[in-house]
């Protein structure tokens, strides 16, 4: 019995098999490289293997040349495959070093084919036979090929590639991996290349068995595979029980989840997240299909909202509107976040809920308080105007009556100037009685009860957001409230300060559907002015405020709108004045279109901030 042939041929065997059983994961799996490698590197030592007993029992020296450059072939395969392995395994390595490696390597096959009989023989003069494992063996006996240098140069620079791969996955924390097989393929390709060094510069006399050394590698490769496919096969239990207890979890929460992969455009849903939208538990999902079931309104806001992540931003909520197979709406919540790989969105995953009921109760919430404020305002309205016919009809009546008497008096031939002078000069200063009665209807609102209370800006800004998030997505209008960090907190009248700022925040949405404009935003932003005023300002994106307009619109009863009372500003700048603060508003700046109302108010004492 040949103990040459039972172990080369065994080791032959063994990588075949592993290649057989590794080939077919990445047929499976086409993300599954280092399978793919493995196998390649499986089979090209098999191959190796056999050309290394071609030439233990070649008769003839070109026997065994031919075999041995057939050998180069395999030894080329072998690096290649390494090459992928280490890199799609280990994620590490440089691979301009792994490229050179190839690259040197693959020109070495041409002097293996074109110069002398083989890449490490000019020559083979004769075959020696010498006893190797209680056989005889052939080995060559010829000149060397100088250009053997660059394969072997091309080896030591592998082995170079593959500890500086194994190094960096070290350093990671991926000791094992790194260390079994970074460990055992720069240990058996230097035994390998050593071998190969003396025996074909004449310095060893032994059969070359560099195959039985990468047998090693590939037991090593094997071993670590197989453990990733059973921690893989625990990995997947473990998923599917922390499934099982997430989907339990989002049942008893009423909560629909979603997965989308966006580079597939792939959609997973849960079943409830398919009841959410009326699809069926078979139906395939996908971005425009889902779209398809939101309301008209919403489609295009949330389309982006799910397909592009805010720059800076990994997170999202939104709200909007389902339409139902009856042909009435569903409103659903949906939160999630993006999942980013090499800077670029991946997957998204969300979660979704039905609060249709809490926007209708929302909406009846608005109704009373449009309701509540329309009463207001015509009550107001009604007790100034009450007080106004009442208080004016004086100096009006004698306006009139001055100015009868003056037209009589300019029908006389040479009407008296002295007289008509005085009767002008009667009706300015009746004109500015009049003035003054207005004047007192403002300080009267000024005198209103208030009651200043230390406040955080941030809650008071937050209250008032709270109440009108309905009235601004109703309108499609994106507001957002910006508060200074560490802002101090003001004094004020809680009630009467949401009544300025519901004020100016709907001054401002009625701006932005007067310009239609595509940019819906109301910006409203709290600062520091100096060590004792606060400026909080309402800026919009609508036409703004032309110039000559922007002290015209405190005025009372100015109104631009059809329904407009025209006292909003005018009551507002009251109340803040009797804050101590001020309101003013600025014209629109070329940069910056919409306008801005902004307001100041004085800060709390420290007492009472800390409290
Ligand atoms: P009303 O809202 O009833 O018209 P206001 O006193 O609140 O009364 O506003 C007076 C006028 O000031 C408005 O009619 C409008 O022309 C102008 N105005 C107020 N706020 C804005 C704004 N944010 N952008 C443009 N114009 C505004």
């Amino acid at each position: 019995m040949s103990w040459v042939t039972v172990i080369w041929a065994m080791v032959a065997s063994a990588c075949l098999t592993l290649a057989a059983v590794h080939f077919p994961v990445w047929l499976k799996d086409r993300a599954a490289w280092p399978s793919l490698f493995f196998a390649l590197l499986a089979a090209a030592n098999a191959g190796l293997a056999f050309c290394e007993l071609g030439m233990m029992h070649a008769q003839t020296p070109a026997d065994y040349a031919a075999a041995l450059r057939a050998g180069h072939v395999a030894v080329w395969l072998l690096t290649v495959s390494l090459f992928g392995f280490v890199r799609s395994y280990f994620k590490a390595g440089r691979p301009w070093l792994g490229w050179l490696v190839v690259g040197m390597r693959t020109v070495s096959l041409v002097p293996n084919y074109l110069t002398g009989v083989a890449l490490n023989y000019t020559q083979i003069a004769t075959l020696q036979a010498i006893p190797f494992l209680g056989e005889s063996v052939s080995l060559p006996v010829g000149t060397a090929n100088p250009w053997m240098l660059l394969g072997q140069v091309a080896n030591c620079l592998l082995v170079v590639f593959i500890a500086d791969a194994a190094l960096s996955a070290w350093r990671r924390g991926e000791r094992a991996k790194a260390l079994s097989i970074g460990g055992s393929a720069v240990l058996f390709a230097l035994a390998g290349i050593g071998q190969a060094v003396l025996i074909f510069w004449g310095a060893a006399k032994m059969p070359i068995t560099i195959s039985v050394f990468s047998l090693g590698v590939v037991l090593a490769m094997a071993y670590q595979l197989s453990r990733n496919v059973l921690n893989a096969a625990r990995l997947v239990q473990d998923l599917r029980e922390s499934e099982e207890r997430m989907t339990l979890a989002a049942e008893a929460a009423h909560l629909g989840i979603w997965v989308r992969d966006m580079a597939l455009g792939t959609f997973w849903a849960s079943p409830r997240a398919r009841a959410l939208f009326d699809l069926s538990a078979t139906e395939a999902v996908d971005l425009d299909r889902l779209l398809r079931k939101v309301h008209p309104d919403d489609r295009q806001a949330i389309g982006q909202t799910l397909s592009s992540p805010v720059p800076g931003a990994d997170r999202y909520n939104a709200e909007f509107r389902v339409l139902e197979p009856d042909g009435g709406v569903r409103w659903l919540s949906v939160q999630g976040r993006f999942e980013f790989e090499e800077g670029r969105p991946r997957r998204t995953r969300g979660a979704c809920s039905d609060i249709t009921g809490r926007k209708e109760r929302e909406q009846e919430m608005l109704r009373l308080r449009h309701e509540i404020a329309h009463a207001g305002r015509v009550s107001v309205m009604g007790q100034l105007a009450a007080a106004l016919a009442h208080e004016i009809n004086q100096p009006l009546g004698a306006i009139l009556r001055n100015a009868e008497a003056a037209s009589i008096l300019l029908q006389a031939p040479q009407p008296d100037v002295e007289e008509l002078r005085a009767i002008v000069e009667d009706i300015l200063g009746d004109d500015r009685r009049a003035g003054a009665v207005i004047d007192r209807m403002r300080s009267m609102l000024r005198r209103h009860d208030i009651d200043m209370q230390p406040l955080s800006v941030d809650d008071l800004l937050g209250e008032v957001k709270a109440l009108v998030r309905p009235d601004a997505a109703a309108r499609h209008v994106r507001l957002a409230v910006q508060v200074e960090e560490a802002l101090p907190g003001v004094r004020g009248d809680r009630v009467h300060l949401q009544q300025v700022l519901l004020n100016l925040i709907s001054n401002g949405m009625d701006a932005i559907d007067e310009s239609g404009g595509k940019v819906r935003d109301v910006v409203v932003t709290g600062k520091l002015r100096d060590a004792r005023w606060v400026e909080i300002a309402v800026c919009d994106s609508g036409p703004g405020i032309p110039a000559d307009r922007v002290e015209q619109v405190f005025d009372s009863f100015f109104t631009t709108k059809l329904a407009g009372m025209g006292m909003g500003l005018s009551i507002s700048r009251s109340l803040i004045e009797a804050h101590g603060g001020r309101l003013w508003a600025e014209s629109r700046q070329p940069d910056t279109p919409g306008a801005c109302l902004r307001f100041t108010l004085p800060v709390a004492a420290k007492a009472d901030n800390r409290s």
